[in-house]
This record gives structure tokens, sequence and C-alpha cells, in this order.
């Protein structure tokens, strides 16, 4: 049984700040180590329930953040950046089922703990097929496209929601409650770590029984929206061949699958950036 665990930063324990998950701020070494914690953590209740294959994905900012030296020897890590496939690298690489770990809700959420979707900078909304969709949507349609179930998120509270309302029946662990866009109720290692393992445990049991979520397919065409911060930048993505500009900001893609759009998605928001 092969796992594929996708780690994001904002969503690890403890985290309430951009300096926290940036390489070279204040506390990024402390909370790099939080993040491998995390990750052992379900690394260790992945095991306990009888995955015997797992493979790790860096997939914030510049995918170097875990530390190899720290992490589960049980596990295998993709460390670095551009891979063709980012926070899910190695999802085409026969995995049975995925974890999203430190995960963060999407741009425009209310209540949230740095609420963003790819680039805070440059994206102001992304939809897929018009609904509204998040970095954990549109990462889960990827895997679903491999036939991949998401089983577990781990993140602030608005992003377990946001989980749940994407994949019915996700096991998700609320590390801490959002009270301002950097500011948040966060409950220590000594607790998050026992509720990820042991809700790791859980989602592979139920994976083993045939009752985990279903994989999420989204079926083609695959549209993809993206309203950027600035009319320049809708204008710089628009020159990838294919795309449309619906208004100043708005420009669409749509692709025969979710993959596809995808890698268009990532083309446009780097040609805008
Ligand atoms: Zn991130």
């Amino acid at each position: 049984m092969k796992l594929l665990i996708c780690a994001d930063f904002e969503g690890i324990t403890g985290v309430v700040s951009w300096d926290h998950v940036t390489f070279g701020k204040e506390g990024y070494q402390r909370f790099r180590k939080l993040m491998t914690a995390d990750i052992n953590a379900a690394v260790a209740g992945a095991l306990q329930a009888g995955v015997d294959d797992i493979v790790v994905s860096d997939g914030h900012d510049t995918k170097t953040n875990i530390l190899i030296e720290e992490i589960d020897p049980h596990a295998r890590l993709n460390s670095g950046s551009p891979s063709p496939y980012m926070m899910v690298q190695g999802i085409e690489e026969n995995v049975d089922l995925a974890f999203f770990i430190g995960h963060h809700p999407r741009v425009g959420t209310k209540d949230a703990l740095l609420p963003h979707t790819l680039s805070a900078r440059v994206v102001a909304d992304i939809w897929l097929n018009d609904r509204p969709v998040g970095e954990i949507g549109l990462y889960a349609a990827v895997c679903g496209h491999f036939g991949v179930p998401v089983v577990l998120l781990s993140g602030e509270l608005a992003a377990c929601r946001e989980a749940e309302e994407w994949i019915a029946g996700i096991e998700t662990v609320a590390v801490k409650k959002a009270s301002g866009y950097q500011a948040a109720e966060c409950l220590p290692p000594a607790v998050t770590h026992p509720m990820i393992r042991e809700a790791a445990e859980r989602a592979v049991e139920k994976y083993k029984a045939g009752k985990a979520p279903a994989p999420l397919v989204i079926p083609p065409p695959v549209r993809i929206r993206v309203q950027f911060a600035r009319p320049s930048m809708a204008e710089d993505a628009c020159t990838l061949p294919g795309a449309v500009r619906l208004s100043g900001n708005e420009v669409e893609v749509s692709c025969s699958d979710i993959v596809k759009a995808y890698h268009a998605l990532r083309t446009m928001v780097g040609l805008a950036g």
C-alpha cells in the first residue's frame, strides 16, 4: 500500500504568519522543524495501519522546507522545484492514497488564517468549472485524475471545512483556529501530533475497509478561470496559447483533463508573476 503525503506549510502546528514560512525570516528554521514533526506524526499513524511505502512531497514555495535529517526513515522525500506535479509530485507512480498535511484555505475565505491560492500577490480568485477552488480542491482533483483518494487533511479549521466540502468523508485534523489573517488559537505539538497520528491511522483503516472517500474526479472539459490582482497580470497570462481574456482581470483556459488544466494554471500564474 503506497501513500503520498503532500505537505504545505501554512497549516502546520503553530504557524500564524508569513514570516514563519518564508526562508530567511525570523522563525523559519523553528517552524520547518515543526513541519517535519507534523509529517512524522502522519507517517507514524500510516505505518501503524499497515502502509508499507511512503513518499512525502514538500509543496511549499521552493519545496525545500522539510528537514531530511529529521524525517521518519520509513519515508522518502521529494524535495526541490520545479517538478512536474510540485505539491503532489509522485502522484503518477502507483499511489494508493494521499494525505494533505499543513494545508491552508483558499483566497477569499472568511475567518481564515493566511488564506491564498498559489500566489497571494498574483491570484485574486480561481474557479474550476465555475466553482471557486483553492489549492485543496485543485490538488485533490489532480490526485483524483490518477484514481487516488485524499483521505486525510490537517491544517487550520477553515482548511478542514474546505476539504470536507470537496471530499465527503475525509478525516480532518484542525491544529488551530483563525482569529485574524495572521492570528490563530493554536494547539501545541504535544496535542496535535497524537491527533494527526490517530487520524492517519483511522483514515488508512477506512481505506482498507473500502470506506475511504472516493477520488475527486472532474469530468472534461475542465475549465479554469483566474482573476488576477492586476490587469497587466491578465495580459501576461493570456499569452498562453488557448487562454481567453474574459475581462480586465480574468483569463480562462479549457482543457481535456485536470492535469493539463493544472499545468496551464501554473504557467499562467508564472507568466503573470
Ligand atoms: Zn504554502
